[in-house]
């Protein structure tokens, strides 16, 4: 057998291992911030009716532009926003990754601002862009002061913002982003897949987009939606970020079936974004009891809470896994990552972290 070693691969690649959460069968799957609560039967019924009436037609490539699914999102999204401002592709990642194709590559350069979404640095290495680790404050928080400063000092091309920010789960102050757009030299990509969970209150970046040319707001159907399966991310954008990244789209990317899909579901979107209140009681809930129990707990506007262990979390996620609640090591030394489910998966979860407490004492 051949090893990767021995093929002529790019040596930026040499000797790394695919990106990915372990997907292991675990009775309480609570690692990967997808929403719990599966796709509501009519909804069900609804997208495999849109699907079947696309079947004959395979013949055919889809909509290379996705026109009719964009002017969906658009309408969803509202801020008076067209299909013009919009893109879609496959999950957000794409989304972010022709981004980087067209703004980013070799001799350029992205910064976010760390501990922050893991797949922001590896979509920069694939695409031959310089990643520039940004630094956070104490307690994972980001000034506007502090953001600027690292933003001069290093002139990205490309300034990927995450709002609520994956992994610590709290939104940034809109102070944050006008003071990077104002700052940043070239695009302000501003991450916002976990925006529907958001704190009431919490302002998106679609608020000041008609005044930032240079200024995207990704989201995504993977969480709030229930749809990770699906595969759905989008932008909004000024019209002329469309057109840039349909320079380096691929062709028809989005299949006639994921348009169809996608469509059927946001036409039933109350039902489907009918599960995000529940959720986010049980983010609040999570956040209580930990907080109570004496852990120090990042505040959440996201489906999931970043929390501190106190002591080895390798071992504290080893004991939770072991009472078959499976969490996220982030990689952050003392803390590891939950997501916020269904109230029994809450109590596992709660039960399981009485576990890992006996284990110390
Ligand atoms: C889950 C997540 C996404 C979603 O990616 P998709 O490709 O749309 O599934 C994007 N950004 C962040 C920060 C995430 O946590």
């Amino acid at each position: 057998m051949t090893t990767l070693d021995e093929l002529p691969i790019r040596d930026d690649l040499r000797g790394l291992r695919p990106y990915g959460a372990p997907q292991l069968d675990v009775p309480v799957r609570l690692n990967t911030n997808e929403n719990s609560y599966p796709v509501p039967e009519p909804v069900v019924d609804a997208i495999a009716k849109a699907l079947a009436a696309e079947l004959r037609d395979l013949n055919r490539y889809p909509d290379r532009d996705a026109v009719a699914l964009r002017a969906d999102l658009a309408a969803y999204l509202g801020h008076g926003l067209t299909v013009d401002h919009l893109w879609a592709a496959n999950g957000s990642n794409e989304i972010q990754q022709q981004l980087l194709q067209a703004f980013g590559g070799p001799g350029r350069t992205a910064l976010g601002f760390t501990p922050a979404y893991s797949m922001h640095p590896l979509l920069a290495l694939g695409t031959g862009t310089g990643w520039i680790p940004a630094a956070r404050g104490a307690d994972f928080g980001l000034t506007a002061a502090d953001a600027v400063a690292q933003v001069r000092a290093h002139r990205p091309d490309v300034v990927f913002l995450c709002s609520p920010n994956n992994p610590t789960g709290t939104a940034l102050d809109p102070a944050v982003v006008a003071a990077v757009l104002d700052e940043a030299p070239g695009m302000v990509i501003v991450d916002e897949a976990y925006a529907e969970f958001a704190r009431p209150g919490t302002v998106s970046a679609l608020a000041v987009l008609p005044d930032h040319p240079r200024l995207v707001v990704t989201r995504t159907m993977s969480k709030a939606f229930g749809f990770a399966g699906g595969r759905l991310g989008y932008l909004a954008a000024d019209p002329a970020v469309v057109r840039a990244v349909q320079l380096v789209r691929l062709p028809y990317h989005l299949s006639a079936l994921t348009q169809a899909a996608a469509r059927a579901a946001l036409a039933h979107r109350d039902a489907l974004l009918g599960t995000v209140a529940a959720i986010m009681e049980q983010r609040d809930r999570i956040v209580a009891e930990l907080r109570g129990r004496g852990h120090r707990v990042a505040d959440s506007d996201a489906n999931f809470v970043l929390f501190e262990v106190g002591g080895d979390q390798a071992a504290a996620w080893r004991t939770l896994l072991d009472a078959g609640v499976l969490v996220r090591d982030v990689g952050l030394p003392g803390w590891l990552r939950v997501t916020a489910g269904t109230p029994a998966e809450t109590d596992a979860f709660l039960a399981a972290m009485e576990k890992v407490r006996e284990r110390e004492e």
